[in-house]
């Protein structure tokens, strides 16, 4: 039997996934990217069809991507990882740089980036494989660590969207989790929980100014669930 918590044990990192151009560009979180080969360096990204991003990853032939540190803010989490760029523009107000290839990457938030070719694609199902080539990258902060997976979901209290190829159906999981049944109130952008069981605080007496702590979103946006 497969036990579905044990897919969190399975470690990744954070990154905001850009491509497209000056005029029309968009991007995404991600946590599946990683290095495939040394010589030359080669990466992979797992993106879903369905992503706006995918879509220009094709048409442009390169994608950017930016390591998000721990300390990352909130909102950057909600405009890039929760929103849709068909619908409003993400890149707007952001701190941008174009690549080599005339690609946009974000420098928000970011220890370092990397720019890569589109090399290979391969079709998994839901999702496209790209298999991009390194031709820059640069370090951005020496301070700060990397933003994991693991320390998203644990420390920062994030959920992944429907869209990553990491998603667990909550409902599925709700078997799994011992839990005493109280007020729960879910952010509708983000979807993240907030329990008040497990944060001892009631909702309706969290400031006014109180913001999702994984998309910043106001508090007005959530629902009882
Ligand atoms: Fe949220």
């Amino acid at each position: 039997m497969i036990d579905i918590t044990s897919l969190f044990k399975v470690t990744y990192g954070l990154y905001i996934v850009c491509s497209g151009n000056e005029t029309k560009g968009n991007g995404y979180i991600s946590n599946t990217f990683f290095q495939v080969t040394s010589e030359p360096p080669k990466f992979a990204l797992c993106c879903n069809k369905n992503n706006f991003t995918s879509e220009i990853i094709e048409k442009h032939g390169f994608f950017s991507v930016s390591v998000l540190h721990q300390k990352a803010n909130s909102e950057i989490f909600g405009r890039f990882g929760y929103k849709s760029g068909r619908d409003f523009n993400k890149m707007e107000g952001m701190l941008i740089k174009y690549g080599i290839s005339g690609i946009p990457i974000v420098l928000n938030e970011s220890i370092a980036y990397l720019e890569c070719k589109v090399v290979q694609k391969f079709d998994v199902g839901t999702h496209w494989l790209f298999i991009g080539e390194l031709i820059d990258a640069q370090v951005l902060d020496e301070t700060n660590d990397p933003m994991t997976y693991a320390y998203f979901h644990q420390v920062r209290k994030g959920v992944a969207p429907k869209n990553a190829p990491t998603y667990i159906d909550q409902a599925k999981l709700a078997t799994k989790v011992k839990s005493v049944k109280l007020e729960k109130f879910k952010c509708t952008i983000c979807g993240h929980i907030y329990d008040e069981n497990k944060e001892k605080i009631k909702f309706a007496s969290l400031a006014a100014n109180w913001k999702c702590p994984i998309c910043g979103a106001d508090k007005k946006e959530f629902i009882v669930i």
